[in-house]
């Protein structure tokens, strides 16, 4: 199972990995193999931070160990590179709270509805009871994407037509902790009206969710398009200084050529990465490993 996706996250990322391994491919370490190695991380959105860190490591572990060959420096990559990702391999950890409240954020097309759906079979597949919260009031679509995701995963779903988001979420809170659930995932809005605020109504549903729970929401998660590159750590950065994540998950690492964000983010804002999304799937889910990562990156 895990080799199959691996398989298919490497085929995906392959477009980052052509550009990066094709660096290798010559017979000497050089000034030149340097230069191309920083432009092939740039173009795979590893950020400036990123590459000069990593690049700067590579330097110097030439000079301690004497490596003369290409090959070498690339397994000293794979190495610098997951320990640049390490801290973001977390868990999400549930059951220290009844219910764990979850909240999700993320920008309409990030794949938030879709990777809730993947998340409730995660759950529901480890025994956990699940509430879906339908938060995102302003789009009809929205309420009734996550009311199918409900029935497929015959989970129960606390929805109120053009009710207020944060009303919503506080009826879900209180549901979950009247009928004894493990998780209760709030699914809230990725666009606005325009002439409202989007970060000041994420804001206020965390506010009242607290009203609910004091010690919730337990877990602030963002989605975020693995295939946007930069922008995608500008979201990051952005829904961080607003609510305070604590999560992240990744989409689309199946098709991009953009894998190098999760650097960026190590290096930018090391928020851990709990899941990421390879496939429109329900089950195409997966936890995240930093060292299989680096190796589907640069192998
Ligand atoms: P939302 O607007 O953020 O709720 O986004 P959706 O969940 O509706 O997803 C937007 C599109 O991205 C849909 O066509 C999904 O099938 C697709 N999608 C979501 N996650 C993934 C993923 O991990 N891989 C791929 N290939 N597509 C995904």
């Amino acid at each position: 199972e895990r080799q199959k996706w691996l398989d298919k996250l490497k085929a995906g990322l392959g477009k980052t990995a052509s550009s990066i391994s094709g660096v290798f491919v010559g017979t000497q370490i050089d000034e030149a193999l340097y230069e191309d190695l920083e432009g092939a991380l740039l173009m795979a959105d590893a950020g400036v931070s990123a590459t000069e860190h990593l690049t700067a490591a590579l330097r110097r572990k030439v000079k301690a160990t004497g490596v003369t060959h290409p090959t070498a420096l690339k397994n000293i990559l794979i190495a610098e590179l997951t320990e640049l990702l390490q801290p973001l391999q977390k868990s999400l950890v549930i059951g220290e709270h009844t219910p764990t409240v979850v909240m999700v954020a993320g920008v309409n097309g990030a794949g938030k509805t879709t990777s809730i759906g993947k998340l409730t079979k995660h759950l529901a597949d480890s025994n956990a009871s699940v509430l879906l919260a339908a938060a995102d009031t302003f789009r009809a679509a929205a309420r009734e994407q996550l009311t199918v995701w409900a029935d497929r995963n015959t989970v129960e779903i606390v929805s109120q037509e053009g009710g207020d988001p944060a009303a919503v979420s506080y009826d879900a809170v209180t549901a979950g902790k009247a009928r004894g659930k493990d998780v209760v995932l709030v699914d809230t809005a990725g666009r606005l009206p325009t002439q409202l605020h989007l970060m000041e109504e994420l804001k206020k549903i965390k506010r009242v969710i607290a009203k609910a729970d004091g010690t919730a929401p337990h877990e602030v998660l963002l989605v975020i398009d693995g295939n946007t590159g930069q922008n995608a750590v500008q979201q990051v950065k952005a829904f961080d200084d607003a609510l305070g994540l604590t999560g992240l998950i990744v989409t689309k690492l199946d098709g991009t050529a953009k894998g190098g964000v999760l650097a960026a983010i190590a290096r930018e804002r090391p928020i851990p990465v709990y899941f990421i999304g390879v496939g429109e799937k329900l089950d195409e889910l997966e936890t995240f490993n930093a060292r299989e990562f680096a190796q589907a990156l640069l192998a």
